[in-house]
C-alpha cells in the first residue's frame, strides 16, 4: 500500500508545516519500516477487532484492515480524523474512524483483540489495558519526545493478568526521502536515483536538479523538528552587535549566526541541521538559545545583510548594550573601501534574487528614489528590504559595468554585456543591459543558471505523458523541421534544450547549434554564437554548418526569410532542424512561414511539428487543495456543462509559496503534428481558418485541451485558462471556425 496516497494534497501543508513536530499530538511520523514493525508486533490474525490510537493519515488503519482486521481508529484532531475517514471510506475498508482522546480507548466498541498506539505515549494508559480482551495485545511506543522510542507489548492472559515485554527501539524519524516524496517535493524515482549516489541524499537530489534547496531544508526542518526561518522575518529585529561579539571564524565554522534577543531567548539561525547550540550557549550563558534552520543561501543572505548594516546610518535599530569589544569589531567594519562595500551590496542583492528564484533583477530610478525589483515566475515583485540611494545605485552599476566589460563613462547609450559568477554552489551567467532614462541609468540583469543538471528534462517541462512521448518520437525523425513558437518569455528555448539533451545522449548523432545568445552550455553539443555585425548571422552560420555534416541543427530563432530558407534547405538535405519563431499559435505559424517566403510545398513536405507554448502558474505542491469551480468560467469553458467528475485545484497559500498558492511555472503546449491532411491542406494553400478546420480533431492537440489536462491533474488553477486562452477559444472548437470567418480571410 502506497503511503504517499495517505498524505493527500490538502493535508500536506498541515502535516508538514514549518514548526517543531508536535510530538504530544502524535505527529511524529514513524518511518515506513517502523510502522511495519509496530503492526507486526501486534501479532494480529484476520477477523480480530483492532483499536488504533492516533489515526494520523489513516495509513496504518488501512494496512490493518487490508490484513483482515475489523478496525476502530481514534484521532484527537477533528481535521485529521475527518480527512482520514473520507480517505478510508473511499477505499471501502472495514474501518470505523472516531474523533476523541484515543488514550481513553473507545468504550462502545471494547474489548479489542489488539490495540496499536501509533502516536507514542509518556505512560501506558490504564484504560487501554482494561479494554483488552483476554489474549489481547497492546503495542505502544514510549518516550514520545525522543527520536528512538522503546516499543512495549502488553499481553492479557485468560485470567486478566497482564505481562509486559520490551520489543526494542524503533527510529521515529522518517527517512528524508519519504518526507520529500510525501511533501510532493521529489518523486520516488528521483529519490531512488539519488540514493544510489555517494554522499547525503538531499545534496545528491539537489545536484541532480530534482529538488530545490528550499524544499530540502523544509524537509530537514520537519525531520529535525526545527522551525525553518526566513530572511525577511529573521532580519526584522536583528541586532548586528550580537554576531559582532563572537568570533566570525567560530560562527562560520558552525554555520550559525546569532540574530536577536527575544523574550530572554537568543535567536540563532543555522544552515546546519545537525547544529549543536552547546558551544554558542557558552558565549551567551544567560540566554536560552533558540535555533532556526535556514537554507545555505539564506544563511549567506543573513551575513550579507549584517555586513551591510550601516553603523552610522539612520536605520532604526535597538541601542546595543555597551560592550567595548563588540564596538571595536564593529568600528573596524566601517569600511573605507567603498568599492568593497558596493560589491557587498550587489552580492546581497544577487543572493536575494537567487534565493527568491528570480530570473531577472531590475534596477530602476525615479526622481530621487531607487526601485529594486525581481522577476519571479514571470511577475515583477519589489525587493523592499534593501534600500539604495541614487549614489549607491550608480556605484553598484559601476561594479556591474566593470564586471561585464562595459564602458563606465557611458551613461547616455544603452549597453549590453555579460559575466559569470558563483552564487553559493551555483554558477550563473549574468546578462547585463543598461539603459538611459529620464532620471538616470536603469539596468536589468538576467540570471542564467549554468549547471547542466538543472536544465529541465522533457518530463520537467510539465508536458503531458502523451505530448512528451510524441516529442521524443519527433526527435527520432531522420529529418524535418520542428518549431516551437510563442511570445517572448514563454520558455521556447527551454523546450528545445530539453529536446537537445535527449539528442545529445545519443552518441550516433552530431548536433550543432547557432544561437543568440548561447543560454546554456551543453555537453556533447557544438554550440556557436551568431555575430551579425561580423557577417555571421543565422543564415550565414546555417550555410557554414551544414558543411560540417551534422545530423541535428538548432537555430536559435527564425527571424528572417533568409534563415527560413536555410532551415528548409537543411531539412531537405536530411537534417533535423529545431528552431523557434515569434508567433502565437501553431496554425498561424504556417502562414508566417509563407510570409517569410517559404514555398507552401516545402513547408508541407518538411514540417514535422509545431509546438505553440505558454507558461502557466503552477499550483504549489505544499498547499494544493480541491477548489470550488467558478460558475462563470465554467459556463464559458463548458457551454454544455463540465464533464462528469471535473475537478480543479488551487493552492491555499503556505510558507513555501509565500502565501501565493502558486510556485514556479509550467509549459502549456499546443501541438500540431504533420499529417497527410495537413500537408495536403498547406500545399493547396488553404486559408488559416480552413487549415484549422482540417486539423481540428485530426493532428492538433489544442492549447485548450492541454490546459484542461493540467487543470484536472492539479497542476494549474482553473482560472489560468483566462490568461492562457483568448476569450473565443475558451469554449470547445464547435462553432469557433464561424467566429474566425467573420474576420478578413488570409490566403496563402
Ligand atoms: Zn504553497
Amino acid at each position: 500500500m502506497d503511503r504517499a496516497r495517505f498524505v493527500p494534497y490538502e493535508m500536506r501543508s498541515w502535516v508538514y508545516q514549518d514548526r517543531p513536530i508536535p510530538v504530544g499530538e502524535g505527529r511524529s511520523i514513524p518511518s515506513l519500516g517502523a510502522q511495519a514493525a509496530l503492526i507486526d508486533a501486534l501479532r494480529m490474525v484476520p477477523g480480530e477487532r483492532v483499536l488504533e490510537v492516533g489515526t494520523g493519515t489513516g495509513y496504518a488503519a488501512a494496512v490493518l484492515a487490508t490484513m483482515g482486521a475489523r478496525v476502530d481508529t481514534v484521532e484527537r484532531l477533528p481535521r485529521l480524523a475527518a480527512a482520514a475517514a473520507e480517505r478510508l471510506a473511499a477505499l471501502e475498508l472495514d474501518v470505523a474512524t472516531h474523533c476523541g482522546d484515543g488514550f481513553e480507548g473507545w468504550d462502545d466498541r471494547a474489548p479489542f483483540d489488539a490495540i496499536l498506539v501509533s502516536a507514542g505515549a509518556h505512560e501506558v494508559p490504564a484504560k487501554l489495558l482494561q479494554q483488552l480482551a483476554p489474549g489481547g495485545r497492546l503495542v505502544i511506543p514510549t518516550r514520545p519526545h525522543e527520536i528512538r522510542q522503546t516499543v512495549l507489548r502488553f499481553t492479557k492472559d485468560a485470567d486478566g493478568h497482564i505481562s509486559e515485554e520490551p520489543l526494542g527501539e524503533l527510529a521515529f524519524v522518517t527517512l528524508l526521502g519519504d518526507i520529500l516524496v510525501e511533501m510532493g517535493a521529489a518523486t520516488r524515482q528521483s529519490v531512488e536515483k539519488a540514493a544510489a549516489k555517494p554522499g547525503a541524499l538531499g545534496d545528491a537530489l539537489v545536484g541532480l536538479g530534482a529538488l530545490s534547496e528550499t524544499d530540502l531544508y523544509r524537509a530537514l526542518a520537519l525531520q529535525r523538528g526545527l522551525p525553518l526561518g526566513h530572511v525577511e522575518s529573521l532580519l526584522t529585529d536583528a541586532d548586528p552587535m550580537l554576531a559582532a561579539g563572537v568570533s566570525r571564524a567560530f560562527l562560520e565554522h558552525n554555520r550559525m549566526v546569532p540574530l536577536a534577543r527575544r523574550d530572554g531567548r537568543l535567536l540563532v539561525a543555522t544552515s546546519d541541521p545537525e547544529a549543536s547550540v552547546a558551544d554558542l550557549a557558552k558565549a551567551f550563558p544567560s540566554r536560552r538559545v533558540e535555533l532556526q534552520l535556514v537554507t545555505p543561501t539564506d544563511y549567506r543572505r543573513l551575513w550579507a545583510a549584517l555586513d551591510l548594516w550601516d553603523p552610522v546610518g539612520d536605520l532604526p535599530r535597538e541601542k546595543p548594550e555597551a560592550d567595548p569589544r563588540a564596538a571595536d569589531l564593529l568600528d573596524s567594519r566601517v569600511d573605507p573601501d567603498a568599492e568593497g562595500r558596493n560589491r557587498a551590496l550587489f552580492e546581497a542583492i544577487l543572493l536575494d534574487a537567487v534565493g527568491a528564484r528570480a530570473s531577472d533583477i531590475h534596477f530602476e530610478v525615479y526622481g530621487e528614489s531607487v526601485r529594486l525589483r525581481l522577476r519571479i515566475d514571470g511577475e515583477m515583485r519589489d525587493l523592499t528590504h534593501i534600500t539604495m540611494t541614487r549614489e549607491q545605485l550608480s556605484a553598484v552599476l559601476n561594479v556591474l559595468k566593470v564586471s561585464s566589460h562595459l564602458d563606465i563613462a557611458e551613461r547616455r547609450l544603452p549597453q549590453g554585456g555579460r559575466f559569470r559568477t558563483r552564487v553559493g554552489d551555483r554558477t550563473f551567467d549574468l546578462r547585463v543591459q543598461t539603459q538611459p532614462s529620464l532620471y538616470g541609468e536603469h539596468a536589468v540583469i538576467r540570471l542564467l543558471p549554468q549547471d547542466e543538471n538543472r536544465l529541465p528534462t522533457i518530463e520537467d517541462l510539465g508536458f503531458s505523458k502523451e505530448i512528451a512521448t510524441r516529442y521524443r518520437r519527433l526527435l527520432d525523425s531522420p529529418s524535418g523541421l520542428i518549431l516551437v513558437v510563442g511570445p517572448t518569455g514563454s520558455g521556447k528555448s527551454t523546450t528545445l534544450y530539453a529536446g537537445l539533451q535527449v539528442l545529445a545522449r545519443d552518441a550516433t548523432r552530431k548536433i550543432i547549434t547557432v544561437e543568440d545568445p548561447i543560454e546554456y552550455a551543453l555537453r556533447g553539443v557544438q554550440q556557436a554564437q551568431v555575430r551579425p555585425h561580423l557577417g555571421f548571422a543565422f543564415a550565414n552560420a546555417m550555410r557554414a554548418f551544414v558543411r560540417q555534416d551534422p545530423d541535428v541543427i538548432l537555430v536559435g530563432e527564425i527571424r528572417d526569410g533568409e534563415t527560413a530558407l536555410e532551415a528548409i534547405r537543411a531539412s531537405q538535405t536530411g537534417h533535423v532542424v529545431l528552431s523557434t519563431l515569434h508567433c502565437n499559435d501553431t496554425i498561424d505559424t504556417v502562414q508566417r512561414l509563407i510570409d517569410l517566403g517559404m514555398h507552401p510545398n516545402s513547408i508541407a513536405s518538411e514540417i514535422l511539428a509545431i509546438f505553440a507554448q505558454r507558461l502557466a502558474r503552477r499550483i504549489c505542491d505544499g498547499c494544493r487543495r480541491p477548489a470550488e469551480l467558478d460558475p462563470t468560467l465554467v459556463s464559458e469553458v463548458f457551454p454544455q456543462g463540465p464533464p462528469p467528475g471535473f475537478q480543479s485545484y488551487v493552492g491555499a497559500g503556505c510558507e513555501r509559496c509565500t502565501g501565493r498558492g502558486t510556485y514556479g511555472r509550467i509549459a502549456v503546449v499546443e501541438l500540431l503534428e504533420a499529417s497527410p491532411g495537413l500537408r495536403h491542406a498547406i500545399a493547396h494553400r488553404l486559408s488559416v481558418d480552413e487549415l484549422r478546420e482540417v486539423v481540428e480533431g485530426d493532428s492538433l492537440h489544442s492549447l485548450r485541451k492541454s490546459a484542461l489536462e493540467l487543470v484536472a491533474a492539479g497542476k494549474i488553477p482553473f482560472a489560468e485558462l483566462r490568461r492562457l486562452l483568448p476569450p473565443e477559444r475558451l469554449a470547445p472548437s464547435t462553432g469557433r471556425a464561424d467566429i474566425h470567418r467573420v474576420g478578413p480571410r488570409r490566403t496563402g
